[in-house]
């Protein structure tokens, strides 16, 4: 059986990459916060040791926070957190658990970047820092991944209908974005597990170093 290792899964995107993976047969990890702290390069490094003799089949990085602020007004702290959670965990995970996908000459890495990684939008420094970066990654490891059958790949969703949506949106705003999106209306986490559990999945035999947009049109205007 086809293990996959998701991370952010208590809700929103994760959650349901989660179901959809475990609705296609893989046995799916999902550790939550505590037994996987995401901020502490500690807890990763043990989550990895812990589970060193699993060769996990899929990674789906998706976990992640966005502090809004104007420059002026950004904290070390969130700063260091956004850089810990949307940046650096994902490069700690790889490294955890590519030297058993390289042994079994297969992988699937699925990093979630963002909208805010393709296109700008005040207040989103280092979140869009963190998200550009992140596909800096998936390019780096698609070259050095590719001679072990191991693709990696970046999906950016648009706006979706997920707890984080709701934190930093009034469901006014919700509404008046919606207006603004060619789709009319935001992503539900379902559209953007489809698109990442394809590539996550065995169907996805060619493509890697992508990033790919699910946005219904948002960033097309
Ligand atoms: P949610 O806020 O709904 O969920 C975030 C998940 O990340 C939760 O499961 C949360 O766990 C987990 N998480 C946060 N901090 C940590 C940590 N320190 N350690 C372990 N787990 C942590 O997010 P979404 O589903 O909306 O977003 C998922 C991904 O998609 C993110 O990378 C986000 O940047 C990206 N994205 C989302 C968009 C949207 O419109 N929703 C648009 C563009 C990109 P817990 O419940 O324990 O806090």
């Amino acid at each position: 059986m086809r293990k996959a290792l998701v991370t952010g899964a208590s809700r929103g995107i994760g959650e349901a990459v989660a179901l959809q993976l475990q609705n296609e047969g893989y046995q799916v990890y999902t550790p939550t916060h505590v037994e996987l702290d995401l901020e502490d390069a500690m807890s990763i490094d043990a989550f990895c040791k812990k589970y060193s003799d699993i060769t996990f089949d899929v990674l789906v990085n998706n976990a992640g926070i966005n502090d809004i602020h104007m420059v002026e007004d950004i904290t070390e702290q969130e700063m260091l957190s956004m850089m810990h959670i949307n940046l650096l965990a994902p490069i700690r995970l790889i490294r955890g658990t590519v030297p058993n996908m390289k042994k079994q000459q297969y992988g699937r890495i699925v990093n979630i970047g963002s909208i805010w990684g393709v296109a700008g939008k005040a207040g989103r420094t280092v979140y869009a820092a963190t998200k550009h970066g992140i596909h800096g990654v998936t390019q780096t490891l698609a070259v050095e991944l590719a001679p072990y059958n191991i693709l990696i790949n970046t999906i950016c969703p648009g706006y979706t209908l997920t707890a984080l949506t709701r934190k930093n949106n009034t469901e006014e705003q919700i509404q008046e974005i919606s207006s603004c999106i060619p789709m009319g209306r935001m992503a539900e986490p379902e559209e953007q597990a489809k698109a990442i559990c394809f590539l996550a999945g065995e169907g996805n035999t060619y493509i890697t170093g992508q990033q790919i947009t699910v946005d219904g049109g948002y960033t097309s205007l």
